[in-house]
């Protein structure tokens, strides 16, 4: 968990009916909830833990359009209208700023992979361009490494995760949403063949639609349902340093570190060519739809086969409504964060901008992140289960998003025209 992260405080009573559920308190359900309130649906906003426990705090608060599948661009789009108006909309400084995003190379073939997606991109007409190197040592000071150049989009930004989804839940509240925290939803209760209220460990509420924005749960709990949603996990370890002066008030990626200001001076970091990936089940089961994302990214993933395994073997997969279900024996997911990863990304870093050799680290923590194998999200009914929407499955890369892919379910909850042509976030693509 994050030192910085505001927690809500909430009264647990159970109402009996409400118009809309949303089942989970990340960045997603939040931003739903709020733009249901703002059209005057009532809304229950449902989270095993706490508000914004799991991913939507804990990862690093990039904004960004640069290197998103062309067809993801709109809905960054879309957000970063969001992110723009989102400190008025909420009455509160959520740390917003487009302070802009590179993303360095170090070999010609990276370059020619940024050059093809601004091609791939063209049509948006975004202001990201490439940088040669000394366009990128006059933005970023000098360097130890020999750049080759830089994709750099001055548009692209960042916000505190820490802030961010609580201070939206606060807002959501007071136009009348009510929070419930510390309560699972097991499961749905149907009638006449459709939706008509959840069954929480609290007890039942009756509704007309529910929002299942469960993050890296929502598998599970489609699977009850015998709904396959396919999503694998990846875990992602950060560190924070305090306060600090930097090469830039630009969020840099390079391929083996990244490094963000954060808005108490200090720097978000982390390994960007690595991440956990525990072994579970699951791998098993839906691995081979992951093939060709493997083919990209198999230099990236340190597999792990260990606890996570067991637990996740111990975890029931079906359960019945009166029986307790896996999200109230895990309230929050914690994973540990890789001391090895954390001491490569400084020592990279280091190596690359020696200015880091005083940083001082005050934090570290790690996330688990919901992977699908296109690596887009899901936000769209479920057909074979009428009342029911997804906004899940977001990737890594949903809390630059979350603003829009919450607007957009909220529209087709209530019907209203879609903030974006949702066509990209079908559930049968996948
Ligand atoms: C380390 C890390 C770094 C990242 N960096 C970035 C970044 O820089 N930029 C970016 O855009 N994205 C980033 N991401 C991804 C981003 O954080 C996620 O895509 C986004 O937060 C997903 O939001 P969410 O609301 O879908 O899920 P979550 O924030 O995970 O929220 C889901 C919530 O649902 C609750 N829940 C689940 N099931 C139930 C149930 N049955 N009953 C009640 N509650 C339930 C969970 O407890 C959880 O709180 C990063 C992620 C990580 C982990």
């Amino acid at each position: 968990m994050t030192k910085n992260i505001i927690r809500l405080e909430t009264e647990n009573t159970l109402p009996k009916s409400t118009g809309v559920v949303i089942i989970g308190a990340g960045i997603v359900g939040a931003s739903t909830a709020l733009t249901l309130a703002e059209n005057n649906v009532p809304v229950i906003l449902i989270e095993k833990g706490y508000v914004a426990g799991e991913q939507s705090s804990r990862n690093l608060g990039w904004i960004r359009k640069t290197s998103r599948h062309k067809e993801d661009v709109p809905l960054a789009l879309a957000a970063d209208r969001l992110w723009a108006e989102m400190n008025q909309r909420v009455g509160h400084d959520l740390g917003y700023k487009q302070a802009g995003i590179m993303f360095l190379a170090d070999t010609e073939q990276q370059m020619e992979i940024y050059q093809d997606w601004l091609d791939s991109v063209d049509a948006f007409d975004l202001d990201s361009k490439l940088l040669n190197a000394s366009a990128v040592s006059a933005m970023l000071g000098s360097s130890n490494k020999s750049w080759k150049g830089a994709i750099y989009t001055p548009s692209d930004g960042r916000a505190e995760p820490c802030i961010a989804t609580t201070k939206i839940v606060e807002k959501a509240i007071q136009l009348g949403v009510k929070v419930i925290q510390n309560c699972a939803v097991r499961s749905l209760s149907m009638s006449a063949g459709r939706v008509s209220g959840v069954v929480t460990e609290l007890g039942e509420i009756n509704c007309d639609q529910v929002l299942l924005a469960g993050g890296a749960w929502s598998r599970r709990f489609l699977g009850n349902l015998d709904v396959s949603l396919p999503t694998l996990p990846l875990i992602c370890s950060v560190i924070r340093t305090k306060p600090m002066t930097g090469p830039s008030d630009i969020a840099v990626g390079a391929s083996n570190f990244s490094f963000r200001k954060h808005h108490n001076g200090g720097f978000v970091i982390t390994q960007r060519g690595a991440l956990d990936a525990p072994v579970c089940l699951d791998h098993l089961l839906i691995g081979h739809r992951y093939l060709e994302q493997l083919k990209h990214q198999r230099s990236f993933l340190r597999i792990k086969l260990g606890k996570h395994f067991v637990d996740d073997l111990r975890m029931p997969r079906s359960w019945r409504s009166d029986q307790k279900a896996p999200f109230e024996n895990v309230r929050t997911l914690n994973p540990r964060s890789n001391q090895t990863l954390i001491n490569e990304a400084m020592t990279n870093l280091r190596n690359a901008y020696p200015v880091f050799e005083k940083a001082e680290i005050e934090e570290a923590w790690a996330g688990l992140i919901d992977v699908t194998p296109d690596s887009n999200p899901v936000i769209d009914h479920v057909e074979t289960i009428p009342g029911l929407t997804l906004a899940t499955g977001f990737s890594g890369h949903g809390f630059g998003t979350g603003p829009a892919a919450g607007h957009l379910a909220a529209d087709l909850i209530t019907g209203r025209e879609p903030i974006i042509n949702p066509t990209p976030y079908r559930f049968n693509r996948l």
